[in-house]
């Protein structure tokens, strides 16, 4: 039997499990940084199959195989829920503030799913493979608390690979989507623009520096960046979403704030716009004789799918689940990339990587509602395919 066929035949008959696994995370969700419930249950899980486990960062990891036998590979799975009361009505429904909303509970049952398969195929394994469950992907913080405790060291990690699941497309579940290569998500980073004026009474604006005026203009000066200074056709953002300052009609206020969101693909254009941010508010600031200063907080890059890893992750996907079920992303979402963010990009600024996405629930099936929503509903039926595709996928990365 090959690889193959056997990863493929595993995966059939966990598929039960990964549901149980999956309905009772969904049940428990957890937010942020600290997930006691969701690690324990990991770790039981993980212990039960004679895998061994340590909490780093927040998170999990545990090996399967032998560094000394060849490479490491790296499955990324990530456990947290979202501050969203659930009202999808099902069985298993949570029911506090907390909801897997984002599919994290599929995750996290996919890659144990992969970690039992793996397990039971440990001799046959040409290295070693890292899983990692993480806290904190909702929050960008999980990934990088890993990697500051040093998840991608002992055995070093060559290489890492994660899926996501999807619902609410119009396309079958247990389809491979393909996002591009290069930035597949975007990166997003948060700017407050504190502006200083004087102020004064509103009968003697001659005596004071209106902050509002200031906030206006660079409001206006701000949205220059994306249509002068950015080349037509790439993908960047900056969208204000405050700006605030005074109390009365007739006085002007001493200060003002703006904050808003810079969103870019390119790394370069990053630092660019960045720059340019400080430049524009301070510059208009000191043109209407006050001050600005800016704080700007790097959030978390995009997640870069090395070409290499995307190619493997294609004929991998093939060899295991057929030609027609592996798809670009192109076709189902903008540009073939997520216009939102995942923290896996600090992974995958680190090593060679491959983000996946793998369809769970079809809209037309009746799985309407895509991602952070109360509603969001996910199709059981092909859970074995994900953790098919993470085993196979780090058996093969690790043959080649
Ligand atoms: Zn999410
Ligand atoms: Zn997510």
């Amino acid at each position: 039997m090959t690889d193959s066929v056997k990863i493929f035949k595993m995966a059939e008959e966990l598929q039960e499990k990964l549901v149980q696994n999956r309905r009772h995370l969904h049940k428990n969700p957890e937010l942020f940084m600290e997930l006691p419930k969701t690690v324990q249950f990991v770790q039981d899980k993980l212990a039960e199959l004679g895998i061994e486990s340590k909490k780093i960062g927040g998170g999990v990891v545990a090996n399967i195989g032998d560094p000394a036998k060849g490479r490491t590979i790296l499955l990324r799975g990530d456990m947290d829920a979202l501050p969203i009361e659930e009202e999808t009505g099902l069985p298993f429904s949570a029911t506090g503030k907390a909801m897997h909303a984002c599919g994290h509970d599929i995750h996290t049952s996919l890659l144990l799913g992969a970690a039992e398969i793996l397990k039971s195929m440990e001799n046959e394994l040409p290295g070693n493979v890292k899983l990692m469950f993480q806290p904190g992907e909702e929050v960008l913080s999980g990934a990088k608390a890993m990697v500051k405790e040093g998840v991608l060291e002992n055995p070093q990690v060559d290489a890492a690979m994660m899926i996501h699941v999807f619902s609410g497309m119009n396309i079958e579940p247990g389809k491979v989507l393909v996002p591009k290569e290069g930035a597949a998500s975007m990166a997003p980073d948060e700017f407050h623009i504190n502006i200083q004026g004087k102020g004064g009474h509103g009968a003697m604006p001659h005596t004071a520096v209106d902050p509002l005026n200031i906030a206006a203009h660079t409001h206006i000066a701000l949205q220059e960046m994306i249509s002068r200074e950015i080349k037509p056709g790439e993908k960047a953002l900056c969208v204000i979403g405050h700006m605030s300052g005074g109390e009365a009609g007739n006085v002007v206020p001493d200060k003002a704030k703006i904050i808003g969101v810079i969103r870019t693909m390119d790394p370069n254009t990053r630092e660019f716009l960045k720059e340019r941010l400080v430049q524009i508010s301070k510059g208009v600031a000191s043109t209407f004789r006050g001050e600005a200063d800016v704080e700007y907080t790097i959030q978390c890059p995009s997640v870069i799918n090395d070409p290499e890893m995307r190619q493997k992750g294609i004929d991998f996907a093939k060899e295991i689940f057929g030609e027609e079920d592996v798809l670009p992303l192109d076709g189902y979402m903008d540009d073939g990339m997520l216009s939102g963010s995942e923290d896996f990009s600090f992974i995958s600024e680190k090593v060679p990587s491959f983000m996946s996405i793998m369809s769970m629930g079809n809209a037309a099936d009746g799985y309407e509602y895509s991602h952070h929503h109360p509603k969001t509903d996910f199709d059981e039926k092909m859970f074995y395919r994900g953790a098919a595709y993470y085993a196979y996928y780090a058996m093969r990365w690790l043959q080649e």
